[in-house]
């Protein structure tokens, strides 16, 4: 084996069957066959993310998206979220577009308290809201409804939230939750090479982005909006990839949505109850953790790199050695995608004998 099987929290593993889904013959994207597997995707693209609004594809990261809402959105100044290190991105990125920004920070680790963000909003001025769900790099899982509830509180304030690493994991409720942008990347809980994003945006996100200037065009909401109707998208996308994600959407729809939430939550207490046996501590506080993956804190004298490098040769098991500023300091480990109790218990019985 050429490469070791990913148990890091994205990428993660791809499946041969998803692979195979992906070679099908290519056909051209503007055609019928294109709109037949575009208006395919949809159904299932609109379960998982809980709205009856259409689901745009990106063919980019997730970032591409998190910048185009931005560019779609904030008209004056912008409140974000940030508890880890792509929460705190997106406020350089938004720093970085030229934006007045400000933010909430809260230690890694820790999770959004909604009063923080409801007494920060009520300081006045802000128009857009962004928030990551789970934040991946340290296993927060952040109170979506709670956050969702305390933005909506103020009128026309828009909340932009990343489901990277929580989408099909955990219910998310787009349109419940009164989300004005929902986005994912396919890399991570969907379990589809990198290259694609998905999105969803509110009537009222669509009505801000129109009347919002210098959007670009390759993250232009309208352009998406437009295509959209005609089951099409703006620019030729990873046509490759939505074979990949058409099967993946087949998938999901067989096992059940909730089945998936539980399969999620199992195989995440498997990876906990290994930690427990081993003394190994959770980086995310009780109660607000990520389901799709597991940060760990390393413990004092611990040889993180010698257990992460063991893993990968003796056993060709990738897992993560922290990310950011807590590299070193805490280790991941992913359960998100197509994982089950029985291939996470070969990465434990693999870790187990690494450890002796
Ligand atoms: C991985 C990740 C991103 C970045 O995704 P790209 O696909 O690299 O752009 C953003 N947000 C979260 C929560 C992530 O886990």
């Amino acid at each position: 084996m050429a490469y070791p099987k990913l148990f890091a929290p994205g990428p993660v593993d791809v499946s041969p069957e998803t692979f195979a889904a992906m070679s099908q013959t290519m056909i051209g994207h503007r055609g019928s066959d294109f709109e037949a597997l575009y208006a395919s995707l949809q159904p299932g693209l609109q379960e998982i993310f809980g709205t009856s609004r259409p689901v745009f594809l990106s063919t980019s990261s997730a970032w591409g998206v998190m910048e185009g809402a931005l560019r779609n959105l904030v008209r004056n100044k912008v409140l974000c979220l940030c508890c880890g290190a792509f929460s705190d991105k997106w406020f350089d990125v938004a720093k970085k577009l030229g934006y007045e920004a400000d933010k909430i920070q809260v230690e890694w680790g820790e999770a959004i308290d909604p009063e923080a963000v409801r007494a920060k909003l009520a300081e006045g001025g802000f128009d857009t809201v962004t928030l990551i769900h789970s934040e991946t790099s340290t296993g927060v899982l952040n109170d979506l409804a709670g956050i969702a509830a305390a933005v909506k509180s103020f009128p026309d304030t828009m909340l932009i939230v990343d489901t990277v690493s929580s989408l099909s994991t955990v219910p998310v409720d787009m349109d419940a939750n009164g989300v004005d942008v929902m986005l994912a990347g396919v890399q991570k809980a969907l379990a589809l090479p990198p290259g694609l994003a998905v999105f969803a945006v509110s009537e009222a996100a669509m009505e801000r982005a129109k009347a919002t200037p210098n959007r670009g065009y390759y993250f232009d909401f309208i352009e998406f909006a437009k295509n959209a109707a005609v089951n099409n998208t703006p620019s030729t996308p990873a046509i490759s990839l939505l074979f990949g994600l058409q099967y993946i959407l087949g998938q999901i729809a067989a096992e059940g949505l909730q089945a998936r939430f539980a399969r999620h939550a199992a195989t995440n207490a498997l990876i906990h109850a290994w930690g427990a046996r081993h003394g190994f501590e959770l980086f995310a506080p009780e109660g607000r953790r990520s389901n799709a993956l597991t940060c760990f804190k390393t413990p004092e004298g611990f040889d993180l790199s010698g257990f992460i490098k063991r893993l990968k040769n003796e056993h060709h098991f990738l897992i993560n050695g922290g990310y950011g500023k807590i590299k070193g300091l805490t280790f991941r480990i992913s359960n998100m995608g197509n994982e089950t109790p029985a291939t996470m218990e070969e990465l434990i019985a693999a870790m187990d004998q690494v450890l002796g």
